[in-house]
């Protein structure tokens, strides 16, 4: 299958137009700032949740996978054109265990291995989420607990609440149980973009444009918080 690794020029177009207008206050102080700079030290690893034989949550023929990679893929293009460094666990469908018989364990370990190969950096991890019950729904920001990141997740919050203002979650710690978060040494956003198992929800995930608006929004929640370290820090 034709790796999905290129941003076609006139997308790229329509990303800044979009962010300027979006954001445009954001990046002005951003590009302007120290902070920034020293954030631009920083790698983004963006990590696309499952891929090929793991689907995921599965609903109606929506699979989380394709959802993840696509926002994770937008995420990227965005980061790259401000000049950020950043680094995908996968560009592409295919699971990260490098085996035939798709082995979870070796997949995350693969992921892990290559966060901990970077000194300097941060982790958006994408996922999206299924629940029995078809009536919740809303975007929700994981931080590592213990790590000074709490306001990122909030901030991030925030602007995914301009796209949902009915979305009354909040920033939560990600579960010190799960496999690939508790080893991994950085700071960590797991975000959870919204779920299958609502169908409206769904609908909106399936559409090209909510998830360039939900990576915009990733991408503005970073910004804000490096902001916030200007002022504040
Ligand atoms: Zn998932």
């Amino acid at each position: 299958m034709k790796k999905k690794n290129a941003v076609a020029p006139l997308l790229l177009a329509v990303i800044s137009v979009i962010i300027y207008l979006a954001v445009g206050k954001t990046l002005h102080n951003a590009v302007t700032s120290s902070a920034v700079m020293k954030a631009q030290a920083t790698v983004i690893i963006i990590d696309a949740g499952h891929g090929g034989q793991d689907g995921g949550s599965s609903v109606d023929g929506v699979t989380e996978k394709d959802i993840n990679l696509d926002i994770a893929l937008k995420l990227n293009a965005i980061f790259e054109l401000f000049g950020f460094e950043t680094k995908l666990t996968r560009s592409g469908d295919y699971s990260t265990d490098g085996s035939e018989k798709f082995n979870k364990r070796l997949d995350l370990d693969n992921r892990i291995k290559l966060i901990n190969s970077y000194e300097n950096k941060v982790v958006i991890s994408i996922h999206v989420n299924e629940f029995p019950s078809k009536r919740y729904f809303g975007a929700q920001m994981f931080y590592k607990n213990g790590q000074n990141n709490v306001k990122w997740a909030e901030k991030t919050m925030s602007r995914l609440k301009t796209l949902q203002p009915e979305n009354e979650r909040v920033a939560k710690p990600i579960n010190s149980a799960l496999y690939l978060y508790s080893r991994i040494d950085c700071p960590v956003l797991l975000a959870e973009c919204g779920f299958l198992s609502n169908d409206a929800e769904r609908a909106l995930l399936t559409d090209e444009k909510y998830r360039m608006q939900i990576a915009m929004a990733l991408f503005a929640g970073y910004t804000d918080n490096i902001e916030s370290e200007v002022n504040y820090g």
